[in-house]
């Protein structure tokens, strides 16, 4: 459901409170906080949202649901700065019959998760002509409830990424489970985001490719996420409040 709200006025000053925490996080780390990027998460929130981070100038916004997504891009004002190089990457579960439309509407999908969606995406985007960045999303926590490749099949699913001509592989990509405490979501999150990390060094030294895109952390867990060398930090309730 979408949000009826009009108070995306007030985004830039959120955005400045989840860059202090960024930068914080960085500080804590010993990282630059030029190598997070925040990437505004507009699910469930109308297109003036989307047109609020193009005029902060942000690179991009992550939708999770495809029709949504599709929709809200055409929707958004062309008037609006910055809209126009806004890209717009899939977050969000893809099953292998919206392939097409994903690869069509998205600037990168990031929840591939199995051979049979990359196949899919990769004679999507060839029919399109076009090269699909995406990134692997890995249940990095073991988490039943979560979509993502398990571990141990990563380097597999890797492979036949790097074998799909029309696809490139920015890197990875995980969601930490909840637990039933604080403490306990705090454990898993540090877990999860730590597999990832180790995980894609082990990948980087074993493939020879880069896979420089660590997408992990949200709302809840950026300082985590941040401290395991996420790159790519995607925030909803923080930017714009509780979803409808
Ligand atoms: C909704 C969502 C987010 C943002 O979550 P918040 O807790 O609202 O920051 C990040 N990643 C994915 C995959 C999501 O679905």
């Amino acid at each position: 459901m979408l949000v009826p709200s009009d108070n995306y006025s007030d985004f830039s000053s959120r955005l400045a409170t989840v860059r202090a925490r960024v930068a914080a996080a960085c500080r804590s780390t010993g990282r630059d906080p030029a190598s997070v990027e925040i990437l505004p998460v507009t699910k469930n929130h109308p297109p003036v949202a989307a047109e609020a981070v193009a005029r902060a100038g942000l690179r991009a916004v992550g939708e999770n649901r495809v029709q949504e997504g599709v929709a809200k891009r055409a929707a958004a004002d062309p008037a609006v700065h910055g809209i126009e190089r806004l890209a717009w990457e899939l977050i969000g579960h893809l099953q292998t019959n919206k392939a097409i439309l994903a690869a069509a509407h998205f600037d990168r999908v990031q929840s591939v998760d199995s051979e049979k969606l990359l196949r899919h995406l990769n004679r999507a985007a060839g029919e399109l002509g076009k090269q699909l960045p995406v990134l692997l999303q890995i249940n990095a926590g073991n988490d039943p409830a979560k979509f993502g490749a398990a571990l141990a099949i990563a380097p597999q699913l890797l492979e036949a990424a790097l074998a799909c001509n029309h696809l490139r592989v920015d890197g990875l990509m995980a969601i930490a489970p909840l637990g039933a405490t604080p403490v306990e979501t705090a454990a898993h999150a540090a877990r999860t985001f730590g597999n990832l990390r180790e995980l894609r060094d082990t990948l980087t030294a074993r493939y020879g490719t880069s896979l420089r895109e660590l997408s992990m952390g949200m709302s809840g867990d950026l300082e985590a996420a941040v401290a395991a060398g996420s790159t790519l930090v995607r925030i909803g309730t923080a930017l714009f409040g509780v979803r409808g």
